[in-house]
């Protein structure tokens, strides 16, 4: 079989290898100048740090064959997230842990004590509807807005109150001092980057790379088969609207040393224009450089030139979402994969996860 797979992010990789490993002819094609999408990593030519190009990508999962899957294309280093907030002029843990209560309410509370008080600032609100809801039955009001209301806001351009509830089970609330950001078994960040890694996957003589190449959809009549890891709608030349997304700017900096003394500095609070800093060193804690390399973070509406980062899922994306999911299923011969082309917010093993699924399925059927 011959196959086309517009995109050469983790979605369209994994897809090629698995496809490519199973004897088929494999051509990918690539509108960005790299491979590995918004997971790109790329040293920088004066620091020597290694960065993030599109944001900060932390490898976490529970998923132990997903691990495995990456481990056998990049040397993962150990890596614990780490990030801090700062507030009013205050730093503060993150995520929310017993550190961070007993530094905002000037405490030296015990896990059960801390508990019960956080408890008696939480509102009963039995089925949270919203984000706001949710973080106001989990932490109560003061913790809320100091922590995630603003940061939800710039975030999103959105009242919280529009947001789903499921954003912020995405964070940990501890009552110990445990302050690594993620819960999951296996973390850990590619010792020469992410975009080694998708190269490496990409590495067989089954599969051809085409760099810099766009990609119109519905070219091809060769291929016996296409996957589309873009934009769900632009496949359907946004014929029906355009799916909503926040898109990100970055403000790059370089200074010598260390700036902030850690990965990532969340700013909470509304005054700030932006949402977070991030330090690139601190993501290769295993690196020694003079220099330092970082991005001041601020949120924005995508447009239809703007990079899409994240996908703005409220009622009204829903629908528009259900109308294109029927248009796709209707597609004779196309794969729809990945963050852009099932538009849904997924951290990486997700992504890997699906694709080796999505892979498999073909494969069989
Ligand atoms: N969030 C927040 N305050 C923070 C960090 C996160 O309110 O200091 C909320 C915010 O709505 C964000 C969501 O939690 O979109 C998920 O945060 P995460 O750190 O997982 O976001 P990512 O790194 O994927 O942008």
């Amino acid at each position: 079989m011959q196959v086309r797979i517009v995109g050469a992010g983790l979605s369209g990789a994994v897809m090629a290898r698995e496809l490519a490993q199973a004897g088929h002819r494999v051509t990918v094609t690539e509108a960005r100048g790299h491979v590995a999408g918004n997971c790109h990593t790329e040293r920088c030519a004066q620091t020597g740090v290694m960065e993030h190009r599109y944001g900060p990508h932390i490898f976490h999962t529970d998923d132990a064959g997903v691990w495995a899957y990456v481990n056998r294309f990049a040397t993962f280093r150990p890596y614990r997230h780490q990030v801090r907030a700062t507030h009013e002029g205050r730093v503060y843990a993150l995520p929310v842990t017993l550190l961070t209560i007993n530094q905002f309410f000037g405490t030296a509370m015990r896990p059960d004590e801390a508990r019960a008080f956080v408890a008696s600032q939480a509102e009963t609100i039995a089925e949270p509807r919203n984000f706001e809801e949710q973080a106001l039955s989990m932490v109560g009001s003061r913790l809320y807005a100091a922590f995630f209301e603003g940061y939800t806001r710039k975030q999103w351009g959105r009242d919280p109150r529009d947001l789903p509830a499921a954003l912020l089970k995405r964070l940990p609330l501890r009552f110990n001092y445990d302050d690594n950001y993620f819960f999951h078994r296996f973390q850990g960040i590619p010792e020469a980057g992410y975009t080694a890694m998708v190269e490496a996957i990409l590495d067989h003589p089954g599969i051809d790379v085409h760099l810099d190449a766009a990609f119109v959809p519905g070219d091809d009549p060769r291929a016996d088969h296409l996957v589309w890891t873009g934009p769900l709608d632009a496949w359907f030349g946004h014929r029906l609207g355009r799916l909503g997304y926040r898109t990100l700017d970055f403000e790059r900096f370089t200074t010598q040393g260390d700036w902030q003394g850690c990965a990532v500095m969340n700013h909470p609070d509304p005054e700030v224009p932006h949402t977070r800093i991030t330090e690139h060193k601190h993501f290769a804690p295993w690196e020694s450089h003079e220099g330092s390399v970082l991005y001041r973070e601020t949120s924005r509406e995508a447009g239809p030139d703007d990079i899409p980062y994240y996908p703005v899922r409220l009622a009204g994306e829903k629908a528009l979402l259900a109308e294109y999911e029927a248009l796709a299923a209707a597609e004779t011969g196309v794969t729809f994969l990945g963050r852009l082309g099932t538009y849904r917010y997924l951290d990486m093993d997700v992504t890997i996860r699906e694709a080796l699924d999505a892979a498999g399925a073909r494969l069989a059927g």
